[in-house]
């Protein structure tokens, strides 16, 4: 994660940068077992190949993750060397020998550690990959972005992206699952059965959200030089932001997505404080409001809008604020 005090535009180098990869192993799951037996470990989800990155990776996200789970749960393996491990849709893996891989994409770069891992009961290959960043041309457009939770982000431009219409619909089936297993006795093949299914579901709710996840952050890198957006870390938010908190998984995920993506195009990132972004006019004033106050009233200079469009402007200024004039131009507010 970058701040605009440690990239400035000018400053800019390209850099390599990680990248991860999920592959499924069509089932090998006895050699798998066997192997993870004789070396067992149980390994970070993530893991890089020094201390040192895991450190910076794990300071990049929210501090506590990864979550804990139970052991059975998490079997994983990870290679740090690697060499040829790949040979046609077979992975050579010492210990265990070749398993059937089912590529989804080529591998781009050059790989850095190979973690082999079950979840929910199917085997996945996960392959860190180094790969050189690849700057877009400059782009003077700006973006503030304030998060929220009816709508996905409202940006200073007062465009919004929605929440996908397939969230409502996998909620409600993720609390039938649910009510499925606590329906169903403890340490019963029926009560498994239906753990499998509801952790499958779980995952796979996880992939669509990262999926849309990655396509919006990848938009909003194509079409801005600098991007604002509020630093969600920061301890004891304000009264506003305690609703955020109950999403900031999603967030969380969705800002590292635009942090990493943005510093591979050579786009200024800038994180800002959050406190106050809604209890603010762009003009200065305070013009407080309670969670369900969605209109935006300014008795100081008569700005009349959107709360989140308002908002999100506050924190495209927040940013703007910061020492970097390399591509800032007059603000004109675009709220009329
Ligand atoms: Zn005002």
């Amino acid at each position: 994660m970058i701040g605009a005090d440690q990239m400035k535009p000018s400053l800019y180098r390209p850099h390599s940068y990680h990248e991860d990869r999920l592959f499924p192993l069509t089932l090998a799951r006895e050699r798998l077992l066997r192997g993870l037996h004789f070396q067992y470990h149980l390994e970070r989800h993530y893991a890089y190949s020094t201390h040192a990155e895991v450190q910076q990776e794990s300071n990049a996200r929210n501090p506590g993750y990864p979550r804990f789970r139970a052991a059975r749960r998490y079997d994983s393996m990870t290679f740090r060397q690697i060499g040829k491990a790949l040979i046609g849709n077979k992975l050579r893996l010492s210990k265990i020998g070749k398993v059937k891989i089912r590529m989804h994409c080529p591998l781009e770069g050059s790989v850095r550690t190979l973690t082999v891992k079950r979840e929910a009961g199917r085997w996945f290959a996960l392959f860190i990959v180094q790969r050189e960043s690849q700057p877009l041309l400059r782009n003077i457009n700006t973006v503030g972005i304030d998060v929220g939770l009816s709508l996905f982000a409202t940006l200073s431009d007062g465009s919004v992206i929605e929440n996908p219409r397939w969230f409502q619909t996998a909620q409600a089936k993720l609390r039938r699952l649910q009510r499925r297993v606590a329906r169903r006795k403890r340490e019963s093949n029926r009560r498994r059965k239906a753990i499998l299914l509801l952790q499958r579901f779980h995952n796979h709710v996880r992939d669509q959200r990262r999926d849309f996840h990655h396509k919006e952050s990848r938009k909003i890198v194509n079409q801005n030089g600098l991007i604002a957006v509020e630093d969600l870390n920061i301890k004891g938010l304000a009264s506003g932001m305690l609703a955020k908190s109950v999403n900031d998984a999603g967030w969380s995920n969705f800002l590292s997505m635009l942090a990493y993506k943005a510093e591979s195009a050579g786009r200024v990132f800038v994180k800002v404080d959050p406190r106050g972004t809604s209890q603010t006019c762009i003009c200065g004033a305070e013009v407080r409001k309670t969670l369900n106050d969605r209109w935006h009233l300014c008795l100081n200079c008569g700005l009349s809008a959107d709360r989140d469009h308002v908002s999100a402007q506050v924190i495209l200024l927040r940013a703007r604020g910061e020492p970097s004039d390399a591509n800032v131009g007059v603000l004109i507010p675009s709220v009329v």
